[in-house]
């Protein structure tokens, strides 16, 4: 029912979208993301279609035939068993994992989590435990909380599989990825992980990021994963660089 108060609250407090500053409505029906963005915003959403590589996830460009390793997985496969994410990394997605991420808009959550709970169902549903990509504690006491650890919480929650908190550790501090370059980024995260205790032995370990670029991280995270006798590693990201 609506809100009688909300015409009020509209014309005291109006409520605007967090990507284009536009009004929102508050009075009408609340779906995935009208929270927090504008219909045409909300609907600024690109998801990763078929044909894409059966390892790392690329879309193809040229949109026709069928699923297939790409030429880079094919020369050198990365580690992990296979990655996905529900949607391409632009538009309002990106907008909102760099609120959820650098104004630390914890909320935001309520709009990615569910993005990456249903990409869990539909990509990886034999995961048997979750593990966030973590920080490391020096990146976690600035930014306050780990974004891929509330992600990985709704993929757990969505597949029913516990989530290990802390088997995956960062074990050197690096520079954030974001600045370095392709063969930077390889170098920044070498040997920058560890798993210390954890029971990854035997396990599908669905392992969640919020997006996938250059899927440095992961493969590195993969790499100690596997080490520690995981039989698979799925990487599930909200969003992917395309
Ligand atoms: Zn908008
Ligand atoms: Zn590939």
């Amino acid at each position: 029912m609506m809100n009688p108060f909300s015409f009020l609250l509209d014309a005291l407090y109006p409520r605007r979208c967090r990507c284009c500053g536009g009004p929102v409505d508050r009075r009408r029906k609340v779906d995935i993301g009208s929270k927090f963005f504008c219909d045409k915003c909300a609907s600024d959403m690109h998801p990763i279609e078929s044909p894409l590589c059966t390892v790392c996830g690329v879309p193809f460009p040229d949109g026709s035939g069928d699923d297939h390793p790409c030429f880079e997985c094919l020369s050198q496969p990365p580690g992990y068993t296979a990655a996905r994410a529900a949607v391409e990394y632009k538009g309002t997605v990106r907008e909102a994992i760099h609120i959820y991420k650098y104004r630390r808009l914890r909320a935001m959550q309520e709009f990615l989590g569910p993005l990456a709970a249903g990409g869990a169902r539909d990509f990886f549903p034999d995961a048997d435990v979750a593990a966030a990509v973590p920080l490391h504690r020096r990146r976690l006491a600035r930014r306050g909380f780990n974004q891929s650890l509330f992600l990985a919480k709704y993929a757990a929650r969505t597949l029913d599989i516990p989530l290990n908190l802390d088997g995956l550790s960062r074990i050197r501090y690096t520079r954030p990825q974001v600045e370095l370059s392709s063969a930077e980024r390889e170098e920044n995260v070498k040997g920058a992980f560890a798993v210390e205790g954890g029971d990854f032995a035997g396990r599908r370990v669905l392992l969640v990021d919020d997006v996938y670029t250059t899927g440095a991280t992961v493969r590195e995270c993969a790499k100690v994963l596997k080490k520690a006798g995981a039989e698979k590693v799925y990487v599930l990201t909200v969003a992917r660089a395309t």
